[in-house]
């Protein structure tokens, strides 16, 4: 196994009583991207703060390459950092806002690494341009490549694409993601969306109220998420109550059973919190009774919301099979139990 670059450990931070990064410990290996995706207020920027050195902890540590950074200054760590609005110089052309961490190389050498960079994010040859003449993925790759110029030793991204317009933020977030891989830059970044979590990020850590729920790659979060909270968050999902029984399915109506995949600590006869995907449900002859509210289309298929005793459930089925206001049973092929959480 690949040893730890950046160390994490027990990093907590409070702002009067409330608590922002509640004891968050993670393990990042060099070259790797993790994204840190939470909800608004769950500590991301907080923790991208403290790791650039901006905010200081009230305790746990900040090891890279073993080596305890926590005291240093923002300067001293040599990390670099992307923020949200790109913070680039107007009156600067895109080369002179490149080069604006690189005052202690020659003219010449400073050139160099400004074109070196440019080209890394794919933007060679632009060097001249006023940075208000540029598209907003263009400046966006500029900010990235004043960050990289000093060759600092971890890159920290705020949001970096919740600046760009939905088509140019897909197109950007993969030239984004293969300029990182191609150098090997060890990168955190922030973001509250989860399909752009999963896009950019070799690991995820889904933050809530300053905790870290849980961290994996995105196929281990969408298919064995840890609670309720990282089922419902990272994919779209339903939950209702139910009750776990003794053969390993739940019963979430009268006469109604699911197949379930239990997680930790849920026992037979407890009750659970049943949450499931919208692939997992389907219209049927048997299953719980419902009727559907409304319909989203989504080429040929489409996402039916059905009333079933007052909880909403989201099913995705073939265009054709239902209409709002038919009454229709729902069954599921697969469903998360999880110990009941507080609301
Ligand atoms: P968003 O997505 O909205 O930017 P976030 O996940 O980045 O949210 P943070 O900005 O880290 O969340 O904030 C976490 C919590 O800490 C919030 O409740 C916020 O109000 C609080 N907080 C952050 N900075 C300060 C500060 N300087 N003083 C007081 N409270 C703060």
């Amino acid at each position: 196994m690949q040893g730890s670059y950046l160390k994490v450990d027990g990093l907590t931070k409070r702002f009067g009583d409330h608590v922002a990064a509640n004891d968050i410990s993670l393990n990042i290996s060099r070259g790797e991207v993790l994204a840190l995706l939470g909800p608004s207020g769950s500590g991301k920027t907080t923790m991208l703060r403290l790791l650039a050195g901006f905010e200081q902890p009230d305790s746990g540590s900040i090891l890279l390459d073993g080596i305890d950074l926590t005291q240093l200054r923002p300067a001293e760590r040599r990390f670099g950092m992307v923020f949200q609005h790109y913070a680039l110089f107007p009156h600067l052309t895109a080369g002179e806002n490149v080069a604006f961490g690189l005052s202690d190389l020659s003219d010449k050498d400073a050139a160099r690494r400004v074109a070196e960079v440019m080209d890394l994010v794919d933007l060679a040859g632009f060097q001249h341009r006023e940075v208000s003449s540029l598209s907003g993925g263009q400046q966006q790759r500029i900010a990235v490549a004043r960050a990289l110029a000093p060759n600092p030793r971890v890159l920290l991204l705020d949001e970096p694409l919740s600046n760009l317009d939905p088509t140019l933020r897909e197109k950007t977030r993969t030239e984004l993601r293969t300029a990182l891989k191609e150098i090997g830059i060890t990168t955190i970044f922030v973001t509250h969306e989860q399909e752009e979590a999963f896009a950019l990020g070799d690991v995820v850590a889904v933050l809530r109220e300053g905790k870290v729920e849980q961290i994996g790659a995105a196929p281990e979060l969408y298919e064995n998420p840890a609670n309720k909270f990282v089922a419902t968050f990272v994919g779209r999902a339903s939950s209702l109550d139910g009750t776990m029984l003794e053969n390993g399915r739940v019963k979430v109506g009268e006469g109604v059973e699911w197949e379930s995949r239990p997680a930790a600590g849920v026992v037979s006869g407890a009750a659970v919190d049943v949450v499931v995907r919208p692939e997992h449900l389907s219209f049927g002859e048997t299953g719980l009774a419902g009727v559907i509210r409304s319909v989203r289309y989504n080429g040929a298929r489409a996402y039916f919301t059905v009333d079933v005793s007052g909880e909403n459930l989201e099913v995705e089925s073939s265009v054709h099979s239902a209409s709002v206001g038919d009454s229709v049973r729902v069954s599921a092929s697969q469903a998360y139990t999880f110990v009941k959480q507080p609301a």
